[in-house]
């Protein structure tokens, strides 16, 4: 999708659109929540909240243990759902992901590019090894996600199932995308689904989009912003987070049927550059650099006074104000799905997402490299891990591993069954067969954030 911070919406009544989103109501299933939220997003945007977040992560980052790899895995960081070059509203370059994938510890990305017959988004993209980062050429479109072996450009306005035949044949892969904008959609014959989309927790949240366009028209407010992006970025990129209980619905639903591999959508395109642009001494025009000019909003101080303050000395066409939200390396960091593989190319990548060897991870919060899933016998061998399917036997049990102490849930088609706290080890019985999946999540200023979301392990 596109822009995080839909703009145009903002042309609607501010105090109508903060009103009708407090009367949205929760979206959770009574008996089965996750933990709940201290503070609502506004709150979070706060520069003392922000600081405590980050205060309590140097804490977490410092406990963090290193866990040895499990034999012939390594855990390699992917970014899935990225865009560069790829459009008028994408505002990065490859050579940008590139250098930002090295500093963020990214070990491969899966392009997403937007389609722009009758160019194909397999010929001339990167694919390979870039400077030990493995590229993936792939597309984002008819709400999916599609990274196929070879081109398949031929059938790309195909109907559905026969796109879905072309793009999957060899090692080819499909994840549905989106998922809030179509939750009906039929999950037969898809690889997976993106578990989280930062797009959403953004999409969804008009009362922030206000309030950071209300800080970028008060030279006061204004600096403070300035201040929590340049001392706080992480936590900043990550105030919007929520627990993506539409995705993990689709997901718990599709699982009771099919393996799907849950993923993480960063949607990055660095496009969330926020401008203020003089037009006289009362009026600036208000977007992001890829706006054109007649897609910026005009804002008077009429509605804003401080616009006065902020045009002092300026001329007409004057940048008074630019805000970098959404650098590639930040996106990066903030979330990847971390997939379980013997080596890094792009066979090998395949085989391991296909087989649900992966998991997603805020890794802004404390890096999840390290994490362990998996399914032991009455002798306590390994029988399995995330991704697998296995038969149920007496005595199977299902352990964890993490980086640091942490609450889990584990849910068995989609329900809690069972929850710990404080642990950096866990064991669960499995007195039936289902799909078990685990969660971990971590405290930050007091609240409970997700943190990691395990591929389920199926036991029939
Ligand atoms: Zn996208
Ligand atoms: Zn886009």
């Amino acid at each position: 999708m596109h822009k995080k911070f839909p703009l145009q919406l903002t042309r609607t009544s501010l105090t109508i659109l903060a009103l009708l989103w407090f009367a949205i109501p929760a979206l959770s299933a009574e008996g089965n929540q996750p933990p709940a939220r201290k503070y609502s997003n506004i709150e979070r945007l706060a520069l003392p909240r922000l600081k405590a977040v980050q205060e309590d992560v140097l804490k977490l980052r410092s406990q963090r243990t290193k866990i040895a790899p499990m034999p012939g895995l390594n855990d390699y960081r992917c970014i899935l759902h990225a865009h560069a070059e790829d459009s008028t509203h994408t505002g990065g370059t490859l050579p940008e992901m590139l250098a930002d994938a090295k500093k963020a510890g990214i070990n491969a990305i899966l392009l997403t590019d937007h389609f722009r017959p009758p160019r194909d988004f397999i010929d001339g993209r990167w694919r390979g090894n870039k400077e030990g980062v493995l590229f993936v050429p792939g597309s984002e479109i008819r709400g999916c996600l599609l990274y196929p072996e070879a081109s398949v450009l031929g059938k790309m306005e195909a109907p559905f199932p026969e796109l879905l035949k072309a793009v999957t044949a060899g090692d080819g892969m499909i994840f549905l995308s989106h998922v809030e904008e179509r939750t009906d959609h039929p999950m037969d014959g898809l690889t997976g689904l993106e578990i989280y989309n930062r797009h959403w927790d953004a999409k969804k949240d008009m009362p922030s989009l206000i309030a950071v366009a209300m800080k970028l028209t008060d030279p006061k407010q204004l600096a403070e912003l300035e201040e929590a992006v340049k001392l706080y970025p992480d936590e900043l990129l990550a105030f919007q987070c929520d627990y993506p209980q539409v995705y993990v619905d689709k997901w718990d639903d599709g699982t009771k049927k099919f393996r799907l591999t849950g993923i993480a959508a960063n949607d990055c395109h660095h496009n969330q550059v926020f401008i203020v642009k003089m037009v006289d001494e009362e009026t600036v025009l208000l977007g992001t650099i890829v706006d054109k000019d007649d897609g910026l909003r005009k804002i008077t101080a009429a509605l804003r006074p401080g616009i006065k303050e902020m045009t002092k000395g300026h001329k007409p066409g004057d940048i008074l104000a630019k805000v970098d939200m959404d650098p590639y390396q930040r996106s990066f960091w903030n979330t990847s799905t971390h997939v379980l593989a013997p080596k890094l190319d792009e066979p090998t990548i395949r085989t391991a997402l296909k087989a649900g060897h992966a998991y997603v991870a805020f890794d802004w919060m404390c890096e999840a490299t390290g994490f362990r899933y998996e399914a032991t016998g009455t002798d306590g061998k390994s029988v399995g891990i995330m991704g697998d399917e296995l038969k149920y036997v007496d005595g199977l049990k299902l352990s964890a591993q993490f980086p640091i102490a942490c609450q889990t849930r584990l849910l068995r088609n989609g329900v809690q069954v069972a929850e710990t706290s404080g642990k950096d080890r866990v064991e669960f019985p499995v007195k039936e067969p289902g799909v078990y999946r685990l969660e971990a999540w971590l405290t930050v200023d007091g609240e409970p954030r997700p943190w990691i979301f395990a591929n389920p392990i199926y036991v029939r």
